[in-house]
């Protein structure tokens, strides 16, 4: 993958969450305060705004302006929490002009590290990091066992699909999803499945 095809693919991005902007919304509605979908759809209309901008051969370029304008349009907290993901992916992928996929999974795990750090949280606490852990460990053993980018990706989105099934079962316990303790049951989360959304748009696309 090259910075052409990585803007394509945060474009369909964009796109995506534009067009599921009000199941989000609607998602984060019982758990939350009602606007993850229209956090997400104003964060990636100013990534996408700005792209168009951005004149690099640098991968890591394209991801770190990704997160910048995700840290400064995004009020809630997925905002600084995709952002600084965006932001650690940029910086491991710096100076590469095409990105591998063993390169796109050490970006994808420095930016989970980001998440973590940021959120202070980890996983079954029913936030994003519940697609995205399993997503990376499934990319990674898929990887390693057939060496096939279609195979590994279509493991990614497989995982995080689960994993969004799975943050219905559990009690959240960060972010504002946490207020309503044991009334979060029955419920996936919102950052989860936007996630998912987007590793889907990638499979796609790779
Ligand atoms: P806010 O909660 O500020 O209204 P959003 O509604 O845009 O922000 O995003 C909510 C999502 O953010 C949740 O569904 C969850 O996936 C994610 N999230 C919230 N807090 C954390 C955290 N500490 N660590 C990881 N993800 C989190
Ligand atoms: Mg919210």
């Amino acid at each position: 993958m090259n910075t052409v095809k990585i803007v394509e693919v945060l474009k369909k991005i964009a796109a995506k969450i534009e067009e599921e902007k009000e199941f989000l919304t609607e998602l984060d509605s019982p758990i939350g305060d009602s606007d993850h979908g229209i956090n997400m759809a104003r964060g990636f209309a100013m990534v996408s705004q700005k792209l168009d901008a951005v004149n690099t051969e640098d991968t890591g370029d394209i991801l770190r302006n990704t997160g910048m304008a995700l840290v400064s349009t995004v009020g809630g907290s997925s905002g600084p929490l995709y952002g600084t993901a965006f932001m650690k992916m940029g910086m491991a992928l710096k100076g590469k002009a095409e990105v591998s996929v063993p390169e796109f999974l050490q970006a994808f795990e420095a930016g989970i590290e980001g998440i973590k750090a940021r959120g202070k949280s980890t996983t079954g606490e029913k936030t994003m990091l519940d697609a995205m852990v399993p997503a990376l460990d499934a990319m990674k053993a898929e990887w390693e066992n057939s060496g096939d980018k279609g195979k590994t990706f279509a493991a990614g989105v497989k995982a995080a699909q689960k994993g969004v099934e799975y943050t219905k079962t559990i009690i959240a316990t960060k972010g504002r999803a946490s207020y309503v303790g044991e009334r979060s049951i029955g419920h996936q989360d919102p950052g989860a499945t936007s996630f998912t959304m987007m590793l889907e748009v990638l499979a796609e696309e790779v």
